[in-house]
């Protein structure tokens, strides 16, 4: 008889626990979690589902000490951080002992910009300084005399002069100066997905201003997102992003130096110290927000004739660009996946390769 209300009372509370369980289950999955965080002069939307406000603001507070510390150690021209340092030892001829975390960086970024043939260049702050782009807003003013970018591009400043021996960084050049700008984001994303996912977190969204990285599902479906229109604020088109996937776009729409009635782009042309003007938007899709960022800024300097080339060059397959025409070039497993919501008549469906098309557009 006891051994009976033994067994029934144990079966009540697995009832119980069981029920309270899925009861909990069904509430999270529902449950969004929202924070913004500030880096880079940009505000990163965070957005986890399922998961309790506990643990997700556990995870976001995390985040946020990661995103405060890359913001001064990364930062291209504000001085106090270790890559400001290291860019000072640098102009001074002088080696510098760095972090782990800088190595990485610099040996990915030095990877992506041989893999880019050099259009994706991080060595070139100087350039970058000179165009007046070491700003958080939009600078003013008039841009640089032809002879200040000639003798600026003409020493060809790289990320290959760097020379590493253990934790010991120099450059054979003293005109490198290291400005991360068009990685840095897609870098400081995947920290933090590595952070959500170190925390067991399945399902989230890191949003930096339409640069972003997805991590699961929202609810069954997938995260739908939107590829900005650079000509407009409508979007040019919706994709249904799978788990783990990343989507950056580089474009000359949100930063510019405008003097009289010219916009001048803040991508640089490193061959020229110029700013491109012929792609006003390249997007990429990948599983990595690093190559993604540096990927997208190099299609936009690589432009109509060679973008298809750099694009299988750094492994990207995924990629739309926008040219100042309006004419959209889109790898073929770019249009599978996105849904066009703009009208354009120009659409070049074009395969990543290794032949140089010349001038066929
Ligand atoms: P966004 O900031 O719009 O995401 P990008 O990822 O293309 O755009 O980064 C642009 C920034 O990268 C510039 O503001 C500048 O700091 C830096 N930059 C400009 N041209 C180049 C280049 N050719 N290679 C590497 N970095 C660049
Ligand atoms: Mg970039």
């Amino acid at each position: 008889m006891l051994r009976k209300s033994v067994l029934l009372t144990t079966c009540f509370v697995l009832l119980t626990v069981l029920v309270t369980l899925s009861i909990s289950r069904i509430f999270n999955s529902d449950r969004e979690y929202r924070e913004t965080i500030y880096v880079f002069g940009t505000l990163v939307d965070i957005v986890i589902r399922g998961e309790t406000v506990q643990k997700s603001r556990e995870a976001t507070s995390e985040i946020a000490r990661v995103f405060k510390r890359v913001h001064v150690d990364w930062h291209a021209w504000k001085s106090g951080g270790e890559l400001n340092e290291l860019n000072e030892a640098l102009a001074r001829d002088e080696d510098k002992e760095i972090s782990d975390e800088l190595i990485w960086l610099l040996k990915t970024s030095q990877r992506l910009t041989i893999q880019s043939e050099g259009l994706f260049e991080p060595a070139i702050g100087n350039l970058i300084a000179a165009w007046g782009f070491h700003s958080d807003i939009s600078p003013q003013g008039v841009p640089p005399t032809n002879k200040t970018i000639l003798k600026l591009a003409d020493t060809s400043p790289s990320l290959q002069d760097l020379v590493f021996d253990g934790h010991t960084v120099r450059s054979s050049k003293t005109s490198v100066r290291i400005d991360l700008g068009a990685v840095a984001k897609g870098a400081a994303l995947d920290l933090a997905a590595d952070v959500l996912k170190r925390r067991g977190i399945e399902n989230a969204v890191l949003n930096a201003g339409g640069d972003l990285n997805v991590l699961g599902k929202y609810k069954a479906r997938a995260w739908k997102v939107a590829i900005r229109d650079p000509t407009s604020w409508n979007a040019i088109a919706s994709i249904d992003m799978r788990p783990g996937e990343v989507l950056y776009t580089s474009g000359n729409y949100e930063r510019y130096l405008e003097h009289n009635g010219v916009r001048f782009s803040h991508i640089l042309d490193p061959r020229t110290g110029y700013p491109v003007n012929d792609i006003i938007s390249a997007s990429v899709l990948h599983t990595k927000g690093m190559v993604a960022d540096a990927a997208a800024t190099a299609l936009a300097v690589a432009g109509p004739e060679d973008w298809a080339r750099i694009a299988w060059r750094m492994n990207v397959k995924l990629a739309l660009l926008v040219d100042s025409r309006g004419r959209l070039y889109i790898t073929p497993a770019m249009e599978r996946r996105l849904k066009l919501l703009k009208v354009a008549t120009d659409i070049f469906i074009v395969e990543p390769t290794n032949v140089t098309y010349g001038t066929e557009y």
